[in-house]
């Protein structure tokens, strides 16, 4: 058992309060510093997996991209894709689901795609989620080219 980000070795405490708190395994330190993200931002949990799932897949991505207006939860500038994690998704109302429709309009104004992952998915599909993420990218790649 080692640290996804630095590769430090974890105890069973240290993987422990890892896989109980973020579902991943990191250090003491990387998991403070993502618990300190998950206060200041809000950050779903299912964002840092999904941010970890991208990573072993030889994404890169960032964590809560500030884009000028608000912070987005999973940001790969290379091709211009912004991700946010619903995670109340069953909760979403009319006016919510209109905001939502108009920030991703504006985003799409300015080059961006957004897709909105509902956190259930990452939670019991991370794999088959971050497949058919790579293939959006290879599909805004294709396209971004042919501009
Ligand atoms: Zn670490």
């Amino acid at each position: 058992m080692t640290c996804i980000e630095c590769n430090k070795k974890l105890d069973y405490q240290d993987h422990k309060v890892s896989m109980d708190n973020l579902g991943v395994e990191l250090c003491s330190e990387h998991v403070n510093r993502m618990m300190v993200l998950i206060e200041k931002r809000n950050t779903p949990k299912e964002a840092i997996q999904l941010y970890y799932g991208l990573k072993d897949a030889g994404v890169t991505a960032m964590l809560e991209w500030w884009d000028g207006t608000k912070s987005i939860d999973i940001a790969i500038s290379r091709v211009k894709l912004n991700i946010i994690i619903d995670s109340e998704y069953n909760m979403l109302t009319h006016e919510q689901a209109i905001n939502d429709l108009e920030k991703t309009m504006h985003s799409f104004k300015n080059g961006f795609t957004t897709i909105r992952i509902p956190h259930v998915l990452i939670k019991h599909y991370l794999k088959e989620t971050v497949t058919n993420i790579l293939g959006i990218i290879d599909g805004l790649r294709v396209h971004l080219k042919a501009i």
